[in-house]
């Protein structure tokens, strides 16, 4: 069965600005590209094309999130706000993220995007599907942009579910370095909704995604992190997601996973300090996969949201796409054998200890 795939040339005009990577420019650097631009996420779709695998792809088409839609997550301040300064010249949509004028109807899209993922996941049209979509949304809350994301997408794509589809107990697993605070603090009182999180302990946001982030209310429990101490490489990626991931999915059952999918976990990435291969993220997508295949009819939807290294993004992309489709393209990747050899690679006894540390906490799942 076949695999979606969202993308739209309007994602790539999403204006950053001319920064110095991620801070506003000063007198004190030379200001150069935002770190957040669209050159990863081109790269991305051109090695698909190139590569042969796009041809394999169903185009799913992206409509934009009405006003109502993004209002099930967002305040409908933060939307007036993001609209007005859209409207006149951009601005910031709190720190660290900047845009332009008509960044507000681009980032309407990137979310209905992934609702469009989501829409032909469900319906049956295609098994799984990738939203290749810009800006990214995981850090947004209900009243703020931050962190490069203006609307939170998958949760704006989860409500979207329920209130379209019907769809009961969904699951996100946020592979990006940084913590998913912004998915996390939408569904933190949900037991519907199980938001899980691996990224580079303490990284971004500051003080955020601890394990004792567990979720409120009638949500306690529902909320899983996983913060992996900085040089974590696809030996505790694996771990993690065999000892912690694949049971919380196993105890909750949901009826869609969906992975917001940064590939700055990888081990070339300019913004994170992790050592995750193209090998690595193939991986996780065939466990997810095999998750999904034995706890929902494989239903698997990824959203995309950061990777700022342009020569590596396009091969994690690239080995995400194979192992969705289940088709080899024969590309190589001139990474792979020199990140499959640097130390520590292989799980650490310190990275042991903080997986051990969450996967006390899936117990606590039902
Ligand atoms: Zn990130």
């Amino acid at each position: 069965m076949a695999t979606g795939f969202v993308f739209h040339e309007l994602y790539m005009w999403h204006n950053t600005w001319n920064w110095a990577q991620v801070f506003a420019p000063s007198l004190t650097i030379q200001p150069g590209e935002h770190a957040e631009n669209p050159e990863t996420k081109r790269r991305f779709r051109n090695l698909l094309e190139v590569s042969g695998l796009l041809d394999h792809l169903v185009p799913i088409k992206a409509r934009p999130a009405s006003e109502d839609e993004l209002a099930r997550a967002h305040s409908r301040g933060h939307i007036a706000r993001i609209k007005d300064m859209s409207a006149d010249n951009g601005g910031d949509a709190s720190t660290l993220t900047p845009f332009g004028r008509g960044s507000f109807e681009i980032a309407q899209l990137a979310a209905g995007g992934t609702m469009a993922a989501f829409d032909s996941v469900i319906t049956g049209k295609v098994r799984n599907a990738y939203a290749l979509v810009r800006p990214p949304g995981h850090h947004a809350t209900a009243d703020v942009g931050m962190g490069f994301c203006l609307f939170a997408n998958v949760a704006v794509a989860v409500h979207h579910a329920r209130a379209s589809h019907r769809v009961g107990r969904i699951s996100t697993v946020d592979w990006d370095v940084h913590h998913g605070n912004g998915t996390q603090s939408l569904f933190y009182s949900d037991p519907t909704t199980l938001t899980i999180s691996l990224h580079q302990d303490n990284l971004f946001p500051a003080n955020s995604g601890g394990l004792d982030e567990r979720g409120e209310s009638a949500g306690k429990g529902y909320n899983l992190n996983i913060p992996l101490p900085p040089g974590s490489g696809d030996g505790a990626y694996i771990a993690a997601f065999e000892r912690v991931v694949l049971p919380a999915l196993s105890r909750f059952k949901p009826e869609l996973i969906v992975v917001p999918s940064g590939f700055d976990a990888s081990g070339v990435d300019p913004l994170g300090r992790m050592m995750v291969s193209s090998d690595g993220y193939r991986r996780m997508t065939s466990l997810l996969m095999k998750a999904a295949a034995d706890l929902c009819q494989g239903r698997l939807v990824m959203s995309h949201e950061g990777g700022y290294s342009a020569m590596y993004v396009p091969y994690c992309g690239l080995a995400v796409m194979e192992e969705m489709t289940g088709i080899r393209t024969g590309i190589e990747d001139p990474w792979s054998a020199h990140m499959a050899k640097w130390g520590q690679q292989a799980l650490q006894p310190h990275q042991e200890q903080a997986i051990a540390a969450a996967a006390r906490l899936v117990a606590d799942i039902s």
